[in-house]
């Protein structure tokens, strides 16, 4: 039999499952997803909030690549009313994956056996071609392939200031610890690091509590995520077939084709997404530091959107002056009996400005860096050199079709896809590239598998 592992049930891991299960093939092939919470959902689609929505409208959000309508078929089968531009919330998206994967779990072929098995994997030992995965309750399975699906990295505290502050009871350090974020009573005063979607995300989840307390949230350019307007059709390659690899050309033929005044800059955002990934891996590393460094809060912002409802709610929580934004950096923080100081220095000011309040909620976005996690199976793999964090904090050093290279640089039998692969691919999060990772990363699996069942038969027929 071959044994396939999964580590890890989010959208990346349960996808490869479902793939390899609808994948035709001859080889038997035994199945196990590994999953320490909940299967089929990962942190974007195991919120209880039904206020949390997509960023994605409906049309765009089939679990695969060649039934675009997937996803809106299975809503308007729920409800026929459903459209193609509805964002609807993450929990049903959770719903509709477990579906895809019950599904394919019920119509898989005789050659195909699989298993969920809820444990953490906690370490992983090589045994000549295969591996040995522990698990937290002390068993153990045996793989000849392991597909590592672990997905986003808890949020990355700031590394400035380095503060004592972060281990107090007030720092809230993973704001996707629900219960956390339950537990802040109504009247407190918040300050929050960061003002992406994440921050979004909780200052939402604070309203559907019945927050009345004051929400102060800052970053660097104090940037909102912009919001998706549905009319703008993307352009095609508006930078031709072949870029030029270099942050400052690209930069100034985005600022043409928008002097031209024809065309919005979401259609331009937009018609590089099936270029981003070539484009990134084309970049010479110091330009990829170069667009790190000066575009990449720009891009953020103007890439991950939200829906226009969510957009219109942040600008009356800011009207009404719930919410306020700040542009600047934090400076130190204060910790006295009943609250906390928060000193920034705003952006382009001269004077900082001291911030009293009642707790200090780190939504800095999703941590890429494997150095900073602190999960031991990722310790393990890191300090065993089977798993190499790449040069640029970013993700994990691998090859485009997703097998992980060792601390030689050698290919292995360990996979990834999704997260794991920003530093590779720039463009690796969300559900349109992931899943069409998981179909490949699929047919490279059992392809892999066939042809080392070939050789050993070989082998065999020579002995
Ligand atoms: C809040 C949020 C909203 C998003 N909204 C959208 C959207 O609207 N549209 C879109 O296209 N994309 C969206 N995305 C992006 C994208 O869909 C996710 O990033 C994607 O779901 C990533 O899935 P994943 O499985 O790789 O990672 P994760 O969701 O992080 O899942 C990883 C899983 O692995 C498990 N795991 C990790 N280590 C172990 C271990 N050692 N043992 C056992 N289990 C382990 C974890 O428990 C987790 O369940 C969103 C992302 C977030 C965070």
């Amino acid at each position: 039999m071959n044994k396939i592992v999964i580590i890890g049930s989010g959208f990346s891991g349960t996808l490869t499952a479902i793939q390899l299960m609808q994948h035709q093939t001859d080889i038997m092939l035994d199945i196990t997803l590994v999953e320490r919470a909940k299967f089929g959902r990962g942190i974007a689609y195991s919120t209880p909030f039904a206020q949390h929505l997509l960023n994605v409208p409906a049309g765009k959000m089939s679990c695969f690549p060649n039934e675009p309508e997937h996803f809106l078929n299975w809503l308007q089968n729920k409800n026929p009313d459903s459209q193609e531009t509805d964002f609807v919330s993450r929990q049903r998206f959770g719903d509709y994956l477990n579906h895809c994967l019950n599904e394919a779990e019920q119509a898989r072929p005789a050659t195909a056996h699989f298993q969920k098995i809820h444990q953490e994997a906690i370490a992983i030992q090589p045994s000549g071609e295969s591996y040995a995965i522990a698990l937290e309750d002390g068993s153990s399975l045996s793989a000849d392939r392991v597909v590592l699906a672990l997905g986003n990295s808890p949020n990355a505290i700031p590394n400035f200031p380095k503060s004592p502050f972060y281990q107090s009871a007030r720092f809230i350090a993973n704001p996707w610890l629900t219960e956390k974020i339950t537990s802040i009573p109504p009247e407190a005063d918040l300050f929050i690091i960061g003002t992406g979607l994440t921050m979004v995300d909780k200052v939402l989840q604070l309203q559907a509590q019945n927050h009345r307390g004051k929400i102060i949230a800052l970053s660097r350019r104090g940037l909102l995520p912009q919001a998706h307007d549905l009319t703008c059709k993307p352009l095609i390659e508006p930078f031709g077939k072949h870029p030029t690899p270099s942050v400052r050309e690209l930069f100034r033929q985005f600022r043409a084709i928008l002097a031209k005044g024809e065309n919005n800059w979401r259609s331009l955002v937009d018609g590089l997404r099936p270029q981003t990934q070539q484009l990134w891996q084309d970049l010479p590393e110091p330009e990829k530091e170069r667009f790190l460094r000066h575009v990449r809060p720009y891009w953020e912002s103007h890439r991950h959107r939200m829906p226009p409802e969510i957009a219109g709610q942040m600008e009356q929580f800011i009207e009404t002056r719930q919410l306020e934004i700040l542009a600047g950096r934090i400076l130190a923080y204060q910790e006295s009996d009943n609250r906390v100081e928060v000193i920034i220095q705003p952006r382009k000011q001269a004077e900082s400005i001291c911030l009293q309040v009642d707790y200090v909620l780190n939504c800095s976005g999703s941590g890429a860096n494997f150095l900073q996690r602190t999960d031991a199976l990722v310790v393990n793999l890191i300090k065993n050199g089977l798993i190499v964090p790449d040069r640029l904090g970013m993700g994990l050093n691998c090859l485009p079709n997703g097998c992980l290279l060792n601390r030689e640089g050698a290919a292995s039998n360990l996979y990834t896809l999704g997260p794991p692969m920003k530093g590779l691919l720039w463009e690796s999060t969300a559900v349109p590239e992931i899943r069409q990772q998981a179909k490949t990363l699929a047919e490279t699996l059992v392809n892999s598998l066939a042809s080392q069942n070939r050789m050993a038969q070989a082998g065999h027929t020579a002995r």
